[in-house]
């Protein structure tokens, strides 16, 4: 039996232990500590951003930045629409309504043109969004000058969700630094890991120490435990905070690693007939978080689910593109703005193993695999039919 190859998993470098050990030896086993300090300098310094508050999510991150640009119940939030549920459900979470923005093709983002429109027609009829959340998606950062611009011309706060974007680039500057706040994520599957944790940028320090504030339940600078407003329990851990600082060392390896993946798959598979690798767009460096591709059905001779099932066969484990969010039943009521690009992508797109300690014969195998696939469906076919012919000859009465 094949070992099994999974999507992107947890890959830790040399100081990780020491830094949970130093966390242990101190006594430092709580929401605060100097690892948490030193994460979020240390975070800032490889980001360039001014000012970094370490969370326990990059969804608890999202929640708190739609609370302090002020977004509240009733209020609209534009949203990219292909993207992970945990971009929207923070708007949800204070009462807000996403209304969702389609891709472009060139960098599978918020579509800036759609945006700008968008923006435009709201105006005239005066009902601009509280806010505008933009997502940096597997890897690639969106096309943000335009968007920054068409968000200050109506003077609507920006919200980045660079969860799958750290270590990627815009023009050179890390996305995630650009719009009023940014956001992290260090979930288990993502390019480096605290097992759970995220981080909220700014380069407004008032606002991070906000941020701060409300993450540790609100507590009035009072030894009495005093509230004036309501708090989250939102902080990241001293020991969580040791494994960051630890994968923060090994970042670039893995963004190496993984373009890596990328180039080995392209150049094994970027020939075959219907197949087409997700656009590294001009102006920056993808992360190549996770290798997309998308495939036409016709040329290729198998779809993309038909790839997928070919792969789970042999023990692979690959994904479907995100499913928009205005296709989620969760969503159904909600406005999208355009949105055929991201259907097509998630119709035919699919995400392959991509983890930077996978190892060049994992990448065979998934190469053989895919290569393999239109035959493997046009079997499954066969026996299908043959089943189905073998069925209706069963008597009938
Ligand atoms: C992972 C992810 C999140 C959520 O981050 P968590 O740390 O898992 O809460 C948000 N947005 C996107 C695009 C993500 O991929």
């Amino acid at each position: 039996m094949n070992k099994q190859i999974l999507l992107s998993t947890p890959h830790m470098g040399d100081r990780e232990l020491e830094f949970v050990k130093e966390a242990f030896d101190t006594n430092w086993i709580a929401p605060v500590g100097p690892h948490v300090d030193a994460f979020e300098q240390e975070f800032c310094q490889l980001t360039g951003a001014s000012h970094a508050a370490a969370l326990s999510s990059g969804t608890a991150a999202i929640h708190l930045a739609l609370q302090l640009v002020g977004v509240q119940s009733g209020d609209e939030v534009f949203c990219s629409t292909l993207t992970f549920a945990a971009t929207a459900n923070p708007i949800t979470y204070l009462g807000a309504k996403p209304v969702f923005i389609d891709s472009d093709r060139t960098c599978w983002n918020m579509n800036p043109d759609l945006l700008r429109e968008a923006l435009l027609n709201r105006a005239r009829v005066g009902k601009l969004p509280k806010a505008v959340v933009v997502v940096h998606l597997y890897g690639q950062s969106a096309d943000i000058d335009p968007i920054v611009e068409a968000c200050n011309q109506y003077e609507i706060p920006l919200i980045e969700d660079a969860a799958e974007a750290l270590g990627a680039t815009y023009k050179g500057r890390s996305p995630g630094t650009f719009g009023r706040i940014g956001i992290y994520s260090f979930n288990g599957n993502k390019i480096i890991t605290t097992s759970g944790g995220g981080m909220l940028v700014s380069d407004d320090a008032a606002l991070v120490a906000k941020a701060r504030f409300l993450a540790t339940q609100a507590r009035d600078p009072a030894p009495h435990y005093q509230h004036s407003e309501i708090g989250y329990n939102y902080r990241l851990s001293n020991v969580l905070a040791g494994i960051g600082r630890g994968q923060l060392h090994v970042l670039n390896e893995r963004v190496a690693a993984r373009r890596r993946n990328f180039e080995i798959y392209a150049s094994a598979l970027g020939n075959l007939p219907g197949i087409e690798f997700m656009p590294e767009a001009t102006f920056g460096h993808s992360t190549r978080w996770l290798t997309c591709l998308t495939i036409d059905p016709a040329t290729f001779g198998a779809d993309r689910e038909q790839v997928r099932l070919a792969l789970a066969e042999q023990q692979i484990e690959a994904r479907p593109v995100w499913k928009p969010l205005h296709l989620q039943p969760v969503f159904a009521e909600c406005e999208c703005i355009g949105g055929t690009v991201a259907e097509d992508l998630f119709a035919r797109g699919l995400c392959l193993p991509s983890g930077s300690n996978l190892r060049t014969e994992d990448l065979e195998r998934v190469i053989q695999a895919i290569a393999g696939a239109s035959e493997f469906s046009k079997n499954t076919e066969q026996q299908e039919i043959a089943r189905l012919l073998h069925s209706t000859k069963e008597p009938r009465c």
